[in-house]
């Protein structure tokens, strides 16, 4: 009898998720990380980095929905964009169904993650021959250093705080995201679950060094069945733009984009935290 395969993605040392794999097509160890892409019966093709997942073909439309509409919602005029991470394709897929967005840089760390998902995750990795594409293979950290007053939208779409993604949830990059930014500039950011002992503790330090560096920061939630408790938190920080107070329901509306989980309901309930995760981030008073 053919042996069954399982994939095994720990959440805590006590708790893990599974799920049964076909098979694995393919597998590779870069600079970085390991890289592995698997055939699964439930979720579609699944890209796991360092034996964690990233996505999965049957929910990522709700992380990349939820990060990139959300701030292009707020923002009047988004033109410049800059994506660190994001190397699936998924965040830069839904960038580029706006026509009013004239570039986007993407800084990715690893090439081995854009070409496997070129290669084995169609339905994702569509839009790296967008012409207002530029794709950069460099550590985000590095790269945004040089950057003053570039973008109207910063996206970061990396993975969790340790490893390559670890300079990404530092002040350090925070205040060099804000000096990147335009003077109405927004960043959003994938900020953990609160559900989860450690990963709770970097929502909460995440929070509190964007809270030091914005004039506005706000955290949004989405539910996402393949992440650690399924409860997954954003960031939305901004010189100035309020995500409810500045939000145009209408004027997205109007671009006519469907959407799978976005609505422009669920843009304004995303924001309506529950009461243990306004006291984990420390917003028990709003
Ligand atoms: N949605 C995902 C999640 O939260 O599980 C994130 C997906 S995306 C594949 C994350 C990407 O960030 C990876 O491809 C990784 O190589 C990239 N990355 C990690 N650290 C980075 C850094 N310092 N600069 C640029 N990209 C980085």
């Amino acid at each position: 009898m053919k042996k069954e395969l399982w994939f095994n993605e720990y959440h805590t040392d006590d708790v893990c998720f599974s799920f049964r794999v076909t098979e694995q097509v393919f597998t590779g160890r870069s600079e970085f990380q390991q890289v592995e892409i698997f055939d699964t019966p439930e979720f579609g093709r699944v890209l796991v980095l360092d034996g964690i997942i990233m996505c999965t073909e049957k929910d990522e439309f709700i992380y990349h929905d939820m990060i990139v509409h959300v701030p292009l919602a707020v923002h009047p005029a988004v033109q410049n964009v800059l994506l660190i991470g994001g190397g699936d394709g998924g965040a830069l897929r839904e960038l580029c169904r706006y026509d009013t967005i004239e570039s986007i840089e993407m800084v990715e760390i690893d090439a081995m993650v854009v070409e496997a998902s070129k290669k084995y995750l169609p339905t994702i990795a569509v839009s790296f021959d967008d012409p207002r594409v530029h794709l950069m293979i460099a550590d985000g950290l590095r790269y945004v250093r040089r950057k003053e007053q570039a973008y109207d939208l910063i996206i970061v779409d990396s993975t969790d705080p340790f490893g390559p993604g670890e300079s990404l949830f530092t002040k350090e990059f925070y205040g060099n995201c804000y000096k990147a930014l335009k003077d109405n500039g927004i960043l959003v950011n994938q900020h953990e679950s609160p559900f989860y002992g450690q990963e709770a503790r970097e929502a909460r330090l995440t929070h509190r060094r964007m809270k030091s560096v914005f004039e506005v920061s706000r955290v949004y939630q989405a539910h996402i069945p393949t992440y650690p408790s399924g409860h997954w938190l954003f960031g939305f920080s901004s010189k100035g733009l309020d995500p409810i107070r500045d939000f145009k329901p209408e004027a997205w509306n109007a671009r006519g984009l469907s959407t799978e989980y976005y609505n422009t309901d669920v843009h304004a309930g995303a924001f309506m935290l529950p009461t243990y995760v306004r006291t984990l981030i420390g917003e028990d008073t709003v």
